[in-house]
């Protein structure tokens, strides 16, 4: 069986027959793939402690018939900060949710950028930051860059009128923001304030390293959560399942 070597990160695993899991794995060099851990389910496996989601691996697989084999693994971070909490647990979950619903199967374009994107995102969910959700936004911007889908913030996506410091709309469907004349235009619009169109123009320009001292108001804050959510199921093949539990975890101050 030919094998070939990859970096990978566990998104997602379920059990396949009475001893072994398929996992759903996104590779940095072959893109997102599923393959079968034999033996995982075994108590004494040295593969049960690897397929806990979020893991980084080091892969040796074996192309298989239908499905890879992993005939080799080394575990590089088993991020258990990760799982200490239920809202560190609840993110990185959502984080790994919506890469298996926005990255095709096997789809190589860009695929470095966005393992390495992920890597990043999930160390800054390990560290402390002002607002717990400041990584995971930061991941979901610029997911959407490289993806191709980046809002449009700083201009009316209809007129082209230049937007800041105003009250404006939000629109999935229509990409973007929306002035004060336009935003009827689309059926799925909501309104923010100046704050928070200020705060996600601030997502799209700081550094990583400065995402985590964000600190909006709780009306932006409830605000931004909205416009992601609502960008984020418009363009995603099917239903981010661990969205509304992320939306409940939120609503209880996690
Ligand atoms: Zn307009």
């Amino acid at each position: 069986m030919p094998t070939y070597t990859t970096d990978a990160i566990v998104l997602g695993r379920r059990n396949l027959g009475e001893h072994d899991r398929i996992l759903t794995l996104l590779t940095r060099d072959y893109g997102k793939l599923n393959a079968v851990a034999k033996g995982a389910r075994k108590g004494n496996s040295k593969l049960s402690g690897a397929t806990e989601p979020f893991t980084q691996l080091k892969l040796m697989l074996a192309t298989g018939r239908s499905l890879d084999i992993i005939s080799q693994c080394e575990i590089s971070n088993s991020h258990p900060a990760l799982r200490s909490d239920i809202g560190r647990l609840t993110r990185s979950s959502y984080l790994c949710d919506l890469l298996d619903c926005l990255i095709h199967e096997r789809d190589e374009t860009s695929i470095k950028a966005i393992y390495d994107l992920s890597v990043a995102a999930l160390s800054l969910l390990e560290k402390e930051s002002v607002w717990k959700d400041s990584p995971l936004h930061g991941f979901e911007f610029r997911l959407l860059t490289i993806l191709g889908y980046m809002p449009v913030l700083n201009h009316c996506v209809l007129c082209d009128m230049e937007l800041s410091d105003q009250m404006v709309a939000f629109s999935a469907s229509q990409g973007g923001v929306l002035c004060p004349q336009h935003a009827s235009a689309a059926s799925d619009h909501f309104g923010i304030s100046a704050d928070t169109l200020q705060t996600l123009q601030d997502f799209a320009r700081v550094g990583t390293e400065k995402l985590c001292n964000l600190n909006p108001g709780p009306q932006s804050i409830l605000h931004i959560n909205r416009v992601l959510r609502e960008f984020m199921k418009y363009h995603s093949e099917r239903t981010i399942k661990s969205i509304e539990f992320l939306e409940s975890i939120r609503a209880m101050g996690n």
